[in-house]
């Protein structure tokens, strides 16, 4: 399993010109690390661009990259699992001066039920809402 690769070489990489990953053949290379590369679609030579790392042979990168990490998403996706449960869970109050432990269930004027999902602080819990994550003090 040698990394190492040599002019005449066929290898992934980005070219500018096709705006795609495409097979490239190595024209030169630097201390072992390839410099240039021609692309096998449009026969254009360029600086070697690499590829980005989730990529495995055989699929093609989609034009736009897919962002997953949207925090919002995230804990809308956690309240849903969340909200069947703490419907049917005992639930209490929220007060500033209430003492709430973790996974509490808590009813608050304007946030509606939520679940304790840490201690943040002293005097404070983070607390998971439809709306999302809120920290509130507690006493
Ligand atoms: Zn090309």
């Amino acid at each position: 399993m040698s990394e190492t690769k040599s002019a005449g070489d066929i290898i992934d990489a980005r070219c500018t010109k096709c705006k795609d990953i495409t097979n490239h053949t190595i024209v030169a290379l630097v201390e072992a690390k390839i410099e240039r590369v021609k692309c096998n679609v449009c026969s254009g030579e360029h600086k070697y661009r690499g590829v980005p790392r989730q990529k495995s042979t055989g699929e093609t990168v989609k034009g736009t990259t897919s962002r997953r990490k949207d925090p919002v998403a995230d804990e809308r996706a956690e309240w849903e699992t969340l909200q069947i449960k703490i419907e049917n869970a005992d639930s209490q109050p929220y007060a500033m001066d209430g003492i709430f432990r973790r996974k509490d269930v808590i009813r608050h004027k304007i946030f509606g039920l939520g679940q304790v999902v840490a201690i943040a602080g002293p005097k404070k819990i983070e607390v998971l809402f439809q709306d999302g994550k809120k920290l509130l003090r507690c006493g």
